[in-house]
């Protein structure tokens, strides 16, 4: 469903991703691992059209993804993305943030949007929060606000960008049994994470990407118990 060949992007005279060659397949899970600027982040922004690439090609079922061209608003409907810090929209309810997209970018009529925006509140575990603003809710729960408002636009895959490092400890738990329940159900997901027991239990592979390149991938019993690579053991005696 993503194909990543030979993806080169720079800023400026730093070049970020040298050569990223993957494939996400449609239903797979894939968790995203390596050290800080390594290149994850701009990775996903490059696959949801937020950043320009120089060389190489992304296609996301079978279109290019080129953040220049006039229907990426349209691919970011069928690819969303959750972000380490929650991004709602600080003057909107919950259920508001859930509904702005398929009423504004989709055009879905208000009542069917708002049926289902409290349906995927629901289901986050959050419908006595409908009317509440994002202040008023845990680090936890506006995670679940911005997963349900990723899955209210009906995407084909949804990337998360490291969902829940921002969170208290305690909060953790909650924001991964939601995505854990999308990955049971199917869901394409492309996630960066340092949580190793989710990449463990859930993920179908495991990325190591090291200095803009991914150094080693494969299952997660092999990557995270048995890695061919010193680099990926390194990193991972010290997360671990
Ligand atoms: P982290 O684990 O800390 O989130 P990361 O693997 O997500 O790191 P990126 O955010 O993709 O890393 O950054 C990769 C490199 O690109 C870093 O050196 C970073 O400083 C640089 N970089 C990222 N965004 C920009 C930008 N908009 N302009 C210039 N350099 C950038
Ligand atoms: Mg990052």
């Amino acid at each position: 469903m993503i194909e990543i060949r030979d993806l080169h992007k720079r800023f400026g005279e730093l070049e970020v991703l040298k050569g990223i060659d993957t494939t996400v397949e449609e239903g797979e899970v894939v968790c995203l691992i390596g050290a800080s600027g390594s290149g994850k982040s701009t990775l996903l922004r490059c696959v949801n059209g937020l950043e320009t690439y120089e060389a190489g090609e992304i296609v996301f079922a079978g279109t290019r993804v080129d953040a220049r061209s006039s229907d990426i608003r349209a691919l970011r409907t069928h690819v969303t993305m959750v972000f380490q810090r929650f991004n709602l929209f600080p003057h909107r309810t919950a259920l508001e943030n859930v509904t702005e997209g398929p009423i504004y970018v989709k055009g879905e009529p208000r009542n069917e949007a708002r049926d289902r925006g409290l349906a995927l509140l629901e289901r986050m575990g959050l419908a006595e929060k409908a009317q509440a603003y994002p202040t008023q809710l845990s680090g936890g729960q506006q995670q679940r606000v911005a997963i349900a408002r990723a899955l209210a636009m009906r995407p084909k895959a949804i990337l998360f960008d490291e969902p829940t490092s921002a969170l208290d400890p305690e909060l953790v738990g909650e924001v991964l049994g939601a995505m854990r329940s999308l990955a049971d159900e199917g869901m394409t997901m492309l996630v960066v994470t340092h949580e190793m027991a989710f990449a463990r239990d859930v993920a179908d592979r495991v990325l190591f990407m090291h200095d803009g390149r991914i150094l080693e991938e494969g299952l997660p019993s092999d990557i995270l118990s048995n890695p061919k690579e010193a680099r990926t053991r390194d990193f991972l005696s010290r997360i671990l």
